[in-house]
């Protein structure tokens, strides 16, 4: 658990990255990827990193879901009630 943890702190300390890319490159699986980022973001306090999220949008009204505080995808767009959704991208800074 823990080294993919470090793995993935490497990763986005290199290149903002998606929920996606992450889960191809570290082999888990989306979901799972939430759950370390989660993680994440309490280990790297400390350290006085930051975990900066590039915040999902919605593609049919361009709807900016900034004031989200869960990390995980959301499921449709509060405006317009589609639920096509571009991923939210990270990045440790
Ligand atoms: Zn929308």
């Amino acid at each position: 658990m823990s080294t993919i943890r470090q793995k993935m702190i490497l990763a986005l300390e290199e290149k903002q990255m998606t929920a996606k890319e992450l889960s191809k490159e570290l082999k888990v699986s989306e979901k799972d990827i939430y759950t370390h980022l989660s993680h994440i973001q309490k280990t790297i306090k400390p350290q006085k990193k930051k975990l900066l999220v590039e915040p999902f949008q919605c593609l049919v009204c361009d709807f900016v879901f900034k004031e989200r505080k869960r990390l995980t995808r959301p499921g449709r767009c509060p405006e317009c009630k589609q639920g096509h959704i571009s991923p939210a991208a990270y990045q440790i800074k």
